[in-house]
């Protein structure tokens, strides 16, 4: 099939794309790398009457490091596989580039923006469990100004986060890791480069060989990404023992409700999140510099 026909605007500027968008509201559509829009555009899934292309607005194109906050800013634009290459992120988040890696193809990659990502919110895709985990906070602008809105509050349901209609997501604000903070990410799909059945994302915080602070998210498992800060609480103080991680699992298993179409589809998908949560909290501890 083909899209409804739509007219087309380029926006060269944040100030042009805002304008736009709030001229046209719920009938304008931003166009970043267009590998989900437009599918959706060509099986008239999406029917809007006007798409906002972004692509030449430089602004948007960057990632930044801001080492007062320590924190990375990436535009909205930034393709998949910037952040996979970039040396900033390996060396300040590097659990970016190791998510980076599961998404789809390089031609996907190549295209596709991080913005287009969160906003699209597919509850299976890399960056919203990833930005879910780290806390990350998202920029928007649009024709009432500036808001920033932090992840807890940004993935709302399928398909829908608290971005509203006329607003633009310029930036997300990504914490880069701390000092003796170490991270695991883990993710099973039936091929690779398919969207993940489930996937787990983990940092961790080891100080005189004990967890003195941990993130624990897990993604596919729900309607949004789920940050699992009950089961950190049980893991911060203990030592990282076999025996803690065979708990680990357990928690998870508990904490997890997936939906499913049966009971054992819902207990299949709570085991993958438990084994996905202890091997990137391995993964995590393998990391640790000798001595922590
Ligand atoms: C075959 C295939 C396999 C894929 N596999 C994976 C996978 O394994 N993991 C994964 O995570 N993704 C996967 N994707 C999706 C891909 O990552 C997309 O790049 C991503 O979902 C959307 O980003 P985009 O830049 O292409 O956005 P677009 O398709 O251009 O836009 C997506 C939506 O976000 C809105 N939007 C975009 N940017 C902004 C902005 N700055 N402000 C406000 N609204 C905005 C658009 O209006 C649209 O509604 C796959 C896609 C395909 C086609």
């Amino acid at each position: 099939m083909k899209p409804v026909p739509i007219r087309y605007l380029r926006a060269t500027t944040v100030d042009e794309a805002v304008t736009a968008l709030a001229r046209y509201g719920l009938d304008a559509k931003v166009l970043a790398g267009g590998q989900s829009l437009m599918p959706m555009l060509n099986m008239r899934l999406a029917r809007p009457q006007v798409v906002v292309d972004i692509n030449e607005i430089r602004d948007l194109m960057e990632i930044r490091y801001d080492p007062n906050a320590r924190q990375l800013v990436v535009g909205a634009l930034v393709r998949h596989q910037q952040l996979l290459e970039s040396s900033l992120v390996h060396a300040h988040q590097p659990l970016l580039s190791a998510a980076a890696r599961y998404i789809g193809h390089w031609a996907i990659r190549n295209r596709g923006t991080i913005g287009g990502s969160v906003v699209h919110h597919d509850p299976s895709a890399e960056w919203p469990l990833v930005t879910a985990c780290l806390g990350a906070e998202f920029h928007v602008q649009g024709p009432q100004g500036r808001r920033v809105i932090p992840a807890a509050d940004f993935f709302v349901t399928y398909l829908t986060t608290a971005v509203q209609a006329g607003e633009l997501l310029t930036a997300v604000v990504i914490p880069c890791l701390g000092p003796g903070e170490s991270w695991g990410f883990q993710e099973y799909a039936r091929r690779h480069g398919d969207f993940a059945l489930a996937a787990a994302a983990v940092t961790v915080t080891l100080s005189d060989g004990v967890v003195t602070a941990a993130r624990i998210a897990v993604g596919g498992v729900a309607d949004r990404p789920v940050v699992l800060s009950e089961v950190t609480q049980h893991v911060v103080g203990q030592a990282p023992t076999a025996q803690l991680e065979v708990q680990l699992g357990q928690w998870v298993y508990d904490a997890v409700n997936p939906l499913a179409e049966s009971p054992d589809e819902q207990a299949y998908k709570r085991d993958i999140a438990a084994v996905l949560v202890r091997r990137a909290f391995r993964q995590a501890i393998n990391r640790q510099p000798a001595g922590q």
